[in-house]
């Protein structure tokens, strides 16, 4: 990103000198589904980044420049509300929630520019949201706490974008580290920064380019199943509250005879929750290859017991299995689509990229896309 050249294009746009945050994409390394389910995660930011430069205005209007959508809209703080253009809502709906809460915004220019994939799963969106809410807290001089300001930019992908997600998204693109992971415990927002040494292995992402249509009535679909597992069980264990409190001898002894679907839905979520933290353990003894084999256990389960992947994703974890220099690989994200994260090691990664790029287009006729990514920092001002 060259900053010179952001502040110059704002100024020819905007007539006004700007400020600049940047706002990080962020991978999941495993803990998958669990979220929801008042579990564990491993987020990491990547060096993706979602960058806004703004300026405050004079008047109580709002003006908004993206770079690619080439695309200009006009607004105002007393008159926010959704609208048509998708990546304006994002921004709005951040300004949307900060009123909500009272907090006192006046006009401002924000010109926004980004080299994460769109709709990849790399969200883009939380990276939209987070620089636009680190920005306009900024601005005003709101001094709005972090986390509060990861909470602003969940609500307003709930209220504005209308995806029901996670805290994990936003908590990552606000507090990323460059060469760290971060387990965050979904229920209490207690979180740990755990070292991500990859030495002579990278973070490839290889993108299905496909997003089924069964994504979102599956993600409600899950979502019931596991409510319903813990239902069960509650009858048995009053104190159970999420599949985060549930083992497997409670899936098996109330659960499973009543439905064997739940009970394998279920027995994947408290399988997964287990998985982050042996993964965090293999972490913090440099154990890469335990955690790759973790990985691969994660897409068995996805696939074959929560079944939320798709034969694109399936298709492209085979590829890889068995092979010496990927240490492991998994679909990331919601499901039905998207990429799969594979940990590669660096003099093979255009080998294998050249090879599984060959044998999908075969397969699928579909063109495949690859990023490899870096560990990055969090969201700040540049
Ligand atoms: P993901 O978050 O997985 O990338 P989403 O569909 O949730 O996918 O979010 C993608 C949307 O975010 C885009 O369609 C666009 O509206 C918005 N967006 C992302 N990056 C930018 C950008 N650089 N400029 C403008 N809008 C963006
Ligand atoms: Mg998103």
């Amino acid at each position: 990103m060259n900053t010179e050249y952001f502040k110059k294009t704002f100024r020819d746009i905007f007539q006004a000198e700007a400020v600049l945050f940047k706002s990080p994409g962020r991978i999941n390394i495993i803990g998958e589904h669990t979220d929801y389910n008042g579990g564990l995660v491993m987020p990491a930011a990547i060096d993706k980044a979602v960058y806004v430069a703004v300026s405050k205005r004079d008047d109580h209007e709002i003006h908004l420049y993206s770079e690619s959508y080439q695309s200009k809209y006009v607004s105002s703080v007393a008159a926010i509300q959704k609208t048509e253009h998708n990546w304006v809502n994002y921004i709005l709906g951040v300004a949307n929630e900060m009123v909500q809460r009272g907090h006192q915004l006046g006009g401002f220019n924000l010109f926004i520019y980004g080299d994460v994939p769109l709709g990849a799963g790399l969200s883009s969106s939380a990276a939209v949201e987070c620089a636009t809410a680190f920005a306009l807290n900024y601005i005003n001089q709101l001094s709005i706490p972090q986390m509060e300001l990861a909470l602003i930019s969940q609500k307003a992908e709930h209220t504005f974008a209308g995806v029901n997600c996670g805290i994990m998204d936003q908590f990552a693109s606000v507090f990323g580290k460059k060469d760290q992971a971060m387990m965050l415990d979904c229920r209490s927002m207690e979180y740990e920064y755990i070292p991500l040494k990859l030495d002579g292995y990278k973070l490839v992402l290889l993108n299905t380019n496909v997003k089924h249509s069964l994504s979102d009535s599956a993600y409600n679909e899950r979502r019931e199943q596991c409510d319903k597992g813990v239902n069960w069980i509650k009858d048995h264990h009053a104190s159970v509250e999420y599949l985060r409190d549930v083992t497997q001898e409670m899936l098996l002894a109330h659960v499973k005879a009543k439905d064997e679907n739940v009970y394998r839905k279920c027995s994947y979520v408290v399988a997964e929750i287990e998985r982050v933290k042996k993964a965090a353990a293999a972490l913090k003894n440099g154990d890469l290859s335990t955690l790759g084999k973790l990985m691969f256990e994660t897409h068995k389960g996805l696939s074959e017991d929560y079944e939320v992947s798709c034969k694109e994703l399936d298709f492209l974890v085979d590829q890889v299995k068995g092979l010496d220099y990927v240490l492991g690989a998994r679909m990331m994200g919601g499901g039905f689509g998207g990429c799969t994260l594979n940990i590669v090691r660096d003099e093979e990664i255009d080998r294998l990229i050249d090879n599984v790029s060959v044998k999908y287009l075969e397969k699928f006729g579909l063109k495949l896309d690859a990023y490899i990514v870096e560990t990055g920092n969090g969201s700040q001002i540049i």
